[in-house]
């Protein structure tokens, strides 16, 4: 059986500016997300970073991979427009795409909503609860009914996305705050999907129930396999009708 490729992209910022941060994540979020999904015999594991050529995102890169992972905080202005199209091209194109915490307010994930992504925050050491709404969604197999995080960032509503198609968690903080944790949403061909949890502070990506979150991710958001539909050219009808004269028009824009 073919593998699912998956790119573990991250920006690789603060590991490598704020000691205390390296001594969390010795090897990267992206080290730390990508040993999760290597217990998955089903994946082919690989990451990338900003400090590499093309930001890591190049064309060969992109169309090798079913399903991309995203972390970001510090640097999203550093993505040139021309990759963030590239990356939104690829999802309308059906490569899976799961934007992790901060990543919220990276080009791409902004460009694929349409809205701004922005949310209230707080890093105060506060405990998550985040519960799991839709039971029955594949991206909530094998999970208890909530998973607690004694310390997390926190964030709250409002979440500015357009409504997802489905919200499998729903997070509740201590200090108040309840937020739109597990959001889904198809685009053109493409899945994806947001997850909250994951400040850089913080041991998140070693824990099982995240890594367990975030593999189903992966499954949920491979490329289906579905039809490519015909779009944006004439087509002869299926059935036996009659052809009125104006029916193959060029209907292309104008300048
Ligand atoms: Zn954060």
């Amino acid at each position: 059986m073919e593998k699912i490729k998956v790119t573990v992209w991250n920006e690789y910022y603060h590991e490598c500016t704020s000691e205390k941060i390296a001594k969390v994540y010795p090897k990267g979020i992206h080290g730390a997300i990508a040993e999760g999904l290597e217990a998955y015999p089903e994946l082919e594991v690989r990451t990338a970073t900003l400090d590499m050529p093309e930001c890591g995102l190049d064309e060969e890169t992109l169309n090798n991979t079913d399903v991309l992972i995203w972390w970001a905080h510090k640097r999203h202005a550093a993505i040139p427009d021309e990759i963030a199209e590239r990356v939104q091209k690829r999802v309308l194109d059906g490569m899976g795409f799961i934007v992790l915490h901060s990543g919220h307010l990276c080009k791409p994930f902004v460009r694929l909503m349409g809205t701004v992504c922005r949310s209230k925050w707080r890093e105060n050491n506060e405990k998550e609860r985040i519960w799991v709404i839709e039971p029955g969604h594949p991206i909530a197999h094998g999970l208890p009914e909530y998973i607690e995080l004694p310390q997390e960032e926190t964030y709250g509503e409002r979440f500015e996305i357009p409504a997802p198609d489905s919200v499998v968690f729903v997070s509740w903080f201590s200090g108040g705050e309840v937020f739109r944790s597990g959001c889904c949403f198809h685009r053109g061909m493409g899945k994806i999907f947001y997850f909250r949890p994951g400040h850089e502070a913080y041991p998140t990506y070693y824990r099982q129930d995240i890594r367990q979150v975030i593999a189903n991710a992966v499954f949920w958001a491979k490329p289906s396999g579905g039809p490519r539909p015909t779009l944006g050219k004439f087509v002869p009808p299926l059935e036996q009708v009659e052809i009125a004269d104006h029916s193959d028009e060029d209907h292309t824009p104008v300048a």
